[in-house]
């Protein structure tokens, strides 16, 4: 029987990013949530496991820097300042930078052997540099909204399963209804996720603010394109989430055990996994 740290107990909940890793590679969920906090005999070091949780795949550095760079213009936004692209273009090229001249040293790639080149560095400047200024493109859109809440998160139940969500941005209508904003910074086609991760936005606000869920609409803003996506939900919709989340739950937690987390090996996969250095399965060489 695994005995596992009593931390682990407190954080445990359900999330979007989690039913993500659940679902793409049952060993990495294994490896990023459950194998830091084995107490007696872990497979692999709960240190080594923390440690190499410090890299993070270059493709999620690159969404992160557009999302930080975005994230602190809507809080100029909701202090009644104003909002500069052009001091966003140039917070958006120095934190490139940083990353160019260490060579992508902390990126998952970079450390399972790929080297990453002055044209990925060149690629992500230009690609966030579209996403921003598309994001300025459309802000006036929103100048009519309430500033509610945007990249925090925030914690609800169903049941006794908790449950984590952040939405980027959370803006009030002068009716009343609230509009849930997600910027995608990458290409998106995947219809089911993305409804997901929508519905668990909705069935949050719907608990935190009181309302119902004809009061609460959710969009999808491609910042490659410009295009925005709205989704509604009806009430038997955010049922079935209701009752999908904890299941997947129960599923996530029937066992702690090493064996019973199957690896689902890709070089794609591997290849941006933080614990292929560890993984017996991996399908990429190791370094
Ligand atoms: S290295 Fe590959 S098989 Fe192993 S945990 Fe990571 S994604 Fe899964």
């Amino acid at each position: 029987m695994v005995e596992l740290d009593t931390f682990f107990f407190k954080i445990n909940s359900w999330s979007f990013t989690k039913h993500r890793v659940w679902n793409r590679c049952q060993r990495q969920y294994y490896f990023e949530y459950i194998a830091p906090y084995v107490k007696s005999a872990p497979i692999v070091n709960p240190e080594k496991i923390r440690w190499l949780k410090n890299f993070t795949s270059k493709f999620v550095v690159e969404g992160q820097l557009i999302h930080d760079i975005i994230d602190k213009q809507i809080q100029l936004y909701c202090e009644n300042k104003l909002m500069d692209l052009a001091e966003a273009m140039n917070a958006f090229s120095k934190k490139v930078s940083l990353y160019k001249n260490v060579g992508g040293e902390t990126f998952t790639e970079y450390h399972n052997g790929e080297k990453i080149t002055d044209s990925f560095f060149s690629a992500i400047e230009a690609n966030g540099k579209v996403c921003l200024k598309t994001f300025f493109g459309k802000w006036p859109g929103y100048q009519s909204r309430g500033c509610l809440r945007h990249e925090e998160f925030d914690h609800f139940s169903i049941g006794d399963v908790g449950v984590t969500v952040k939405v980027d941005f959370v803006g009030k209508q002068p009716d009343g209804t609230l509009v849930l904003t997600d910027w995608k910074t990458g290409r998106d086609d995947d219809e089911y996720e993305t409804e997901l991760q929508m519905a668990a936005y909705v069935l949050w606000a719907k608990e935190y603010y009181r309302k119902s869920a004809d009061e609460i609409r959710t969009e999808l803003v491609f910042l490659k394109t410009g295009a925005t996506k709205p989704y509604a939900f009806f009430e038997e919709q955010l049922r079935d989430v209701q009752e999908m989340i904890p299941r997947e739950f129960a599923a996530m937690n029937a066992s702690y055990e090493y064996g019973d987390f199957p690896a689902r090996p890709s070089q794609r996969e591997c290849l941006s996994c933080k614990f292929a250095e560890v993984c017996p399965d991996v399908a990429i060489g190791k370094k």
